[in-house]
């Protein structure tokens, strides 16, 4: 497999004012070409700087793709450099400097002697037309390497790339037969080095597909990629890991690519015509808002009771003041009487209470912050979780909220035998 290392050059990338966004353009872009992206450098406007960068990525990866520095200002070194890593050296292009005196001609301004610079090009230097700017680009290939200089402004790199460089890459590394395919398994529930642990060998030592994780609100994402000659057998392969990756997580699987957990539990709970009800405290009604951002939910959603004192656990659903006096209103207790009063109340298949604490005050040794009990019913049968989460208040009633949907979504998925 070719393989790339990228350069972003510029010291505003440094300083943080910009956001390197061209790397991750180019990443994407070269990965779905079968080309694998080795690593990068984010440099300053400095000469050294850059022309070591140039150094170790082409000693790294077959080519080095870089992306600013290519003005006519002093500061804009990409090409010298470049051309003193290639052992060359550039020489002025007539038509290139007719091209660039032109620019100026038209706009009825003198030329600057630094924009002569832009016309100047190593022999044998492939000048990459810029539609957006004026700062050409250039693709330079020897018998081992390749450097390709892109512009800084990210839609006149962008336009570049796509234009004059992938086509190139496309016939220069024999890419057009590649196929490429992708998936990402969503998981929740077990963290993100558990995931890779139960991965086991399928991740650390993927044989001709890539498999990266990437933990997003409690959500772990396995990211597979594979690539081959044919989409077929791509496809083929793809379903073959991802089998293998099902065998591993089982039903902390929840979907895949586009797939949303509440989508998911959305669609077991209309599919089996089944009805939620739901008694929420810490939570405040998050759980209820998030069932009801779907359209259709009155298909499935009972409703929900906002129970976040004890008083409104005692009235609305029965729960008992000596319960509250011994064990706490967080405790599996309470949990375990809202659920059972919630169902007595709605009639429901599915019932579900959470309390907790989502701080930042209220918790104690005991009983921390993040520390959560969710009851849920469903068919007859009952379970309290208690759950300790990490974070501040917002991400811990989030978490609360999803984690008792991830408990409905696993009780129905093994009903459907999933
Ligand atoms: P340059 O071609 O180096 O003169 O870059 C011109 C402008 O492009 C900079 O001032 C930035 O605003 C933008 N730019 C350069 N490099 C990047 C990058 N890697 N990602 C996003 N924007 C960039
Ligand atoms: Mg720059």
């Amino acid at each position: 497999m070719k393989t790339a290392f990228i350069v972003s050059t510029g010291t505003e990338l440094l300083l943080g004012t910009t956001v390197d966004t061209n790397s991750i353009f180019l990443s994407r872009r070269l990965t779905e070409l079968g080309i694998k992206v080795q690593g990068k450098a984010v440099v300053g406007d400095d000469a050294g700087d850059i022309k070591s960068a140039f150094e170790y990525g082409l000693a790294a990866a077959d080519m080095v793709i870089s992306s600013g520095g290519l003005g006519p200002t002093n500061d804009d070194l990409t090409k010298d450099m470049a051309c003193e890593v290639m052992n060359c050296q550039a020489v002025l292009v007539d038509e290139e400097l007719e091209r660039v005196k032109d620019y100026f001609i038209k706009r009825g301004r003198p030329m600057p002697e630094s924009n002569i610079k832009q016309a100047m090009f190593p022999p044998g230097a492939i000048i990459l037309r810029n539609k957006r700017g004026t700062a050409p680009g250039m693709y330079l290939k020897n018998d081992t390497s390749l450097i390709v200089l892109l512009p800084g402004p990210p839609h006149e790199m962008k336009s570049m790339y796509l234009h004059e460089v992938e086509p190139r890459l496309l016939d220069d590394y024999a890419l057009r037969d590649r196929s490429f395919t992708s998936r990402t398994i969503k998981v929740f529930g077990p963290g993100e080095s558990q995931v890779e642990e139960m991965l086991g060998e399928l991740i650390k030592k993927p044989q001709g597909y890539n498999m990266a994780l990437t933990a997003k609100s409690g959500e772990i994402h396995i990211g597979i990629q594979v690539y081959g000659n044919d989409i077929n057998e791509c496809l083929k392969k793809l379903d073959g890991i991802t089998n293998r990756v099902r065998e591993k997580l089982g039903n902390n699987i929840f979907g895949v690519d586009d797939d949303t957990m509440l989508e998911i539990t959305a669609s077991s709970l209309k599919q089996q015509g089944k009805k939620i009800a739901l008694a929420e405290s810490c939570t405040g009604g998050l759980l209820a808002k998030m069932l009801t951002d779907l359209p259709g939910s009155s298909d499935y959603f009972w409703g929900g009771i906002t129970s976040y004192s004890d008083e409104a656990k005692q009235l609305l659903l029965g729960v008992k003041e000596e319960t509250l006096n011994k064990y706490g209103a967080v405790s599996f207790e309470t949990a375990e009487e809202m659920v059972r009063g919630l169902i007595n109340i709605s009639g429901t298949d599915v019932a579900v209470s959470i309390t907790g604490i989502a701080g930042p005050s209220g918790g104690n040794d005991d009983k921390p912050v993040g520390l959560v009990y969710i009851g849920i019913i469903c068919d007859g049968s009952y379970t309290v979780k208690e759950i300790k989460f990490g974070g501040q208040r917002d991400m811990i009633r989030v978490l609360a909220a999803r984690t008792a949907l991830d408990m409905v979504r696993r009780r129905l998925h093994a009903q459907e035998g999933k």
